[in-house]
């Protein structure tokens, strides 16, 4: 399967680690839009939200946000505040068929988004 998150996750292709476990990853974005930009990726081949189901599903995406929420700690976006967005799909913007939740910092988010 041609993932670039797959690659990364295996080695395969290389990137900018803040965080990783056996479940999940975290690496900056290669083109970031605000001065601090981390994907947070499970491990696991997800296509989109809309693949994720039941308990296991829910048990992901749980520990995706809290991953999010202590990278933004160790990325010292706790005080100054953070964006997390999940693009879903064509009308969601998503360019990648891999499950991963976008951390952003280091400005003032506008709304609504484009
Ligand atoms: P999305 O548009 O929501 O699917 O987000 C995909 C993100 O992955 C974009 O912000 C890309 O800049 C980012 N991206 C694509 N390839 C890589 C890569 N090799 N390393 C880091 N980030 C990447």
């Amino acid at each position: 399967m041609d993932c670039i998150f797959c690659k990364i996750s295996e080695g395969k292709a290389s990137a900018n680690f803040v965080f990783q476990n056996d479940d999940i990853f975290a690496i900056r974005d290669v083109h970031p839009i605000a001065p601090t930009h981390i994907l947070i990726i499970p491990r696991k081949h997800i296509p989109s939200l809309m693949e994720l189901d039941g308990a296991e599903g829910s048990a992901l995406i749980s520990k995706i946000v809290s991953t999010a929420v202590e990278v933004a700690k160790k990325v010292s976006l706790s005080d100054s505040g953070f964006r997390l967005v999940w693009n879903v799909r064509s009308d969601g913007g998503q360019t990648v068929g891999h499950i991963h939740l976008h951390l952003l910092g280091g400005r003032q988010m506008k709304w609504p988004p484009g």
